[in-house]
């Protein structure tokens, strides 16, 4: 990452630390104003701050500072009951961040790289994925069971809003023991089934919930991925570090989402990368989910039958039926 792009990103950091400081000011005042009585008891303990500090200063008994602390703790157990008593949440006059992790920094205590810039960083490199204006429309909030049909005919025996029931609560599960790693098929899903059947949606608010619990994802449609490749390997004129990052960051994510897989144009090389990125996660226990139109038997013709026995053999299948939701 370039120092120009790095320094960027701190810089939006400050921001959302001084947007959250220009809140907390907003509720400060909103309250003060509102409760004259929270406003003083709000001064009078931050006079005792200061005159406990002065009596530590200046050398004064334990007696007299322990004093000081006493009535300063009555004071914010005094407050404390007036927040109560008026209904507003004990914490609403603290500064709130959106990383409690690094407190807005980007950084955690030990000085490593917090989550949160791990994957601010992911971001930038994948403006062409378009994750956020995707995760802004998808997510489990928006997810209707209702639009699948709940009648069963002679070809299936569960109906598909039965199937999309169980789809749905095993991606719950998957969301929540996302942190174990079974070295099973439970590490890796593989959404299979005919256009507009929910498949990208799914795969995006799972997107999204794992990044709103801090592991870095990187989602991109097979088409997408294959130019990630193409530009790394074949170096053109154009080429740049950020081209590099990415290439590496398939590698190195927390997960790996292909969407649309058999969309985009298979060659001999893009069917060996594709066995590459998937055999190289899979051998480091690093978790993928695939979304696909096809059936196993089209990705063994697009692709090679490698790429289908690791699938067969480390991926939970997930066959998505029903009519076409796109209208709905
Ligand atoms: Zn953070």
């Amino acid at each position: 990452m370039n120092k120009e792009k790095m320094r960027k990103i701190m810089l939006e950091y400050q921001y959302r630390r001084d947007r959250h400081q220009d809140l907390l000011d907003e509720r400060v005042g909103e309250i003060y104003k509102k409760y004259p009585n929270i406003k003083s008891i709000s001064e009078e303990i931050r006079k005792m701050g200061l005159k406990m500090t002065k009596l530590v200063i200046s050398g004064a008994s334990e007696e007299d500072i322990s004093n000081i602390s006493r009535q300063q703790n009555e004071l914010i157990n005094r407050k404390n009951e007036l927040f109560i008593e008026n209904n507003i949440p004990l914490d609403y006059l603290e500064l709130k961040y959106e990383c409690e992790n690094c407190k807005d920094t980007g950084f955690l205590e030990n000085g490593k790289r917090c989550n949160c810039l791990r994957q601010r960083m992911l971001n930038d490199s994948y403006v062409m994925s378009n994750l956020e204006e995707i995760l802004s429309m998808d997510n489990f909030e928006n997810f209707n069971l209702d639009l699948f049909s709940d009648k069963v005919t002679e070809e299936i025996t569960v109906s598909p809003r039965e199937n999309m029931k169980t789809i749905f609560m095993d991606t719950q599960n998957y969301i929540f023991n996302f942190d174990k790693k079974e070295g099973s098929k439970k590490d890796n899903l593989l959404f299979s089934g005919d256009p507009g059947l929910g498949k990208t949606f799914l795969c995006s608010c799972i997107a999204k919930d794992l990044l709103d619990k801090g592991y870095t994802v990187i989602y991109q449609t097979a088409f997408n991925l294959m130019e990630v490749i193409e530009r790394y390997k074949f170096k053109t004129e154009t080429f740049s570090y950020l081209d590099e990052e990415n290439y590496n960051n398939l590698f190195t994510c927390d997960l790996l989402i292909i969407d649309d897989l058999g969309t985009e144009m298979v060659n001999s090389f893009t069917a060996s990368e594709l066995f590459n990125i998937i055999n190289s996660r899979l051998n480091a226990r690093k978790k993928i989910i695939i979304s696909t139109n096809l059936g196993l038997s089209e990705i063994r013709n697009s692709y090679t039958d490698r790429i289908v026995s690791r699938i067969v053999g480390n991926f939970q299948m997930y066959q998505f039926y029903g009519s076409d939701l796109r209208f709905k």
